[in-house]
């Protein structure tokens, strides 16, 4: 069994307490690793090391130039480290193999690239301001220390994601990975080592969210907070910052609905709609759970559905011919059982799978089938609370304007997914959709380059593209006379 310590100020230390807390390995039921249960003394030992790395330590006074090239290394590292990340993450939360490591080799090494060239090319602006004489202009900087908090369903992803951001802004970063998926983060670390970042520039503790994540928001010396989690998580940190007057970027989760027009493409329809939720197991926040489907078209989408995924292999998440894994932990397993019999209960009529299962290859692992339930109405929890598991609710409509109204109705405003051959209309209805990306006959796609983020209880602040880095930053106006007069205000 491998046991973790926690990163500060350059160095690994075991956590004050002597406490450590059990990793499960998803598929095998099997305590694999243990990462350190980090009290407020340890939280303290990395937020100083963040906040004295930026005011007196190189990484404050660096050329943004400087910085992309730091940026680079941990590109170059992380491609160097992919293979070992990706198997490490696969224990740890079931992710698969064949989706992760490719990943960390290709486009999230991309976002340090991306960033690195980012990172001397956020300009201010000369402001014509109505003061004659006076030159106003505006600068981005940094915050200082900041706080990533992070889910466990791809923690590498969104780690890598807010430290590429972070540090391209300028800022130094202590990252709290989910306790129940925190091995990859602090290997991350590991691998970073070899880039020589400055002590301090990056740590990572971690431990219980209430207690650990709670502590490091509340810390004085952190200066904002990208959270990816759930709402009740993000309510919690969103109000413990308040007391102290921080900013908070919030990546939340959704009930992303799929508008499936009688003018779409059904049998494309039909793979992106299953590829949009079941490959993941519905672990991620924009799996598009709930599909909205035109009246005279329902039976026939919902019989292409059931024939795509009925191909679907659950199995090891390190075996390449595995379709879908595991759940990644145990409690989250239950909930979406409870889940699952509640639309039961409801009224909602299962169309496909519904139950866990054991695959040969993974017999002690935490499976559920790809699930499809129709008869599903908008009062149902299943029509608006997320599941974030492999549960597919449908609901027909039978005009444009029912469709934009249901899948409007929702507290969640994360994603949404529009299917039509009549591109114009699919315009049209992606307008009048409350979500913070859309996709048109397509789903899932998530490039460096573009802000994703959410609209109402989804969130609010953006991760990557230009905007994702001026979330990292805050905005001075500087004004300057360049006339000799400053009148004596009391003459
Ligand atoms: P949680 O909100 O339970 O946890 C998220 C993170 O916050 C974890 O590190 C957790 O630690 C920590 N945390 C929990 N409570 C507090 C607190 N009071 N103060 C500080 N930190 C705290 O979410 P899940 O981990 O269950 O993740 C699933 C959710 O994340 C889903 O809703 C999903 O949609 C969303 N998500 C959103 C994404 C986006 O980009 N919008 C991307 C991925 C997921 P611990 O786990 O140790 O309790």
């Amino acid at each position: 069994m491998k046991t973790f310590d926690f990163y500060a100020n350059g160095q690994w230390h075991k956590p004050f307490s002597g406490e450590y807390l059990d990793s499960i390995d998803p598929t095998t039921g099997e305590v694999w690793a243990r990462i350190p249960k980090c009290n407020t003394e340890d939280v303290d030992k990395a937020v100083q090391a963040a906040h004295q790395a930026f005011e007196h330590g190189p990484w404050g006074r660096m050329l943004p130039s400087e910085r992309g090239r730091a940026l680079r290394r941990l590109g170059d590292v992380l491609i160097e480290n992919a293979e070992i990340l990706g198997e490490i993450e696969t224990r740890d939360n079931g992710k698969k193999t064949k989706d992760i490591t490719p990943g960390l080799k290709s486009w999230l090494a991309d976002s340090f690239y991306y960033y690195a060239g980012l990172a001397d090319k956020i300009e201010g602006s000369v402001i014509p301001v109505d003061a004659p004489g006076i030159l106003n202009y505006t600068r981005y900087e940094p915050f200082g220390a900041v706080a990533c908090i992070t889910a466990w369903n791809s923690p590498l992803l969104i780690a890598i994601w807010k430290i590429a951001a972070a540090l391209a802004a300028g800022n130094t970063v202590v990252i709290k990975p989910s306790e129940y998926a925190s091995a990859s983060t602090l290997a991350l670390m590991q691998a970073f080592e070899q880039a020589d970042l400055a002590p301090g520039v990056l740590n990572v503790v971690t431990g219980l969210g209430a207690q650990t994540g709670a502590d490091l928001v509340n810390h004085d010396l952190i200066r904002l907070v990208s959270f990816t989690g759930g709402i009740g998580g993000g309510a919690a940190t969103a109000v413990t910052a308040a007391q102290k007057i921080k900013p908070v970027i919030m990546e939340l989760g959704g009930k992303s609905p799929q508008l499936v027009f009688a003018d779409a493409d059904l049998q494309l329809a039909a793979n992106g709609v299953a590829a949009g939720i079941f490959p993941p197991a519905g672990q991620s926040c924009i799996s598009g759970s709930r599909l909205l489907v035109e009246q005279s078209v329902h039976d026939e989408m919902v019989e292409k559905l059931i024939k795509v995924i009925s191909s679907a292999r659950l199995g090891h998440p390190d075996d390449p011919a595995t379709h879908i894994g595991p759940i990644a932990h145990k409690s989250h397993f239950d909930c979406i059982l409870r889940d699952i019999e509640k639309a039961k209960a409801d009224g909602a009529r299962l169309a496909y799978g519904g139950n866990a299962v054991k695959p040969g290859n993974a017999a002690n692992g935490l499976f559920i089938e790809p699930t499809i339930f129709t008869n599903v109405t908008q009062d149902m929890k299943l029509a608006q609370d997320e599941v974030f598991g492999p549960v597919l609710a449908v609901i027909p409509f039978t005009s444009q304007e029912q469709a934009i109204e249901m899948a409007n109705d929702s507290k969640f405003g994360l994603a949404a997914g529009v299917w039509s051959q009549d591109s114009a209309r699919a315009i049209r209805v992606a307008d009048r959709l409350k979500a913070g990306t859309v996709y048109i006959n397509n789903y899932f796609n998530a490039t460096t380059q573009s802000p994703v983020g959410g609209y109402k209880q989804s969130g609010y602040g953006r991760e990557n593209g230009i905007e994702g880095m001026k979330a990292f930053m805050q905005i001075k106006s500087v004004w300057l006379d360049t006339t000799p007069n400053q009148p004596d205000p009391f003459a």
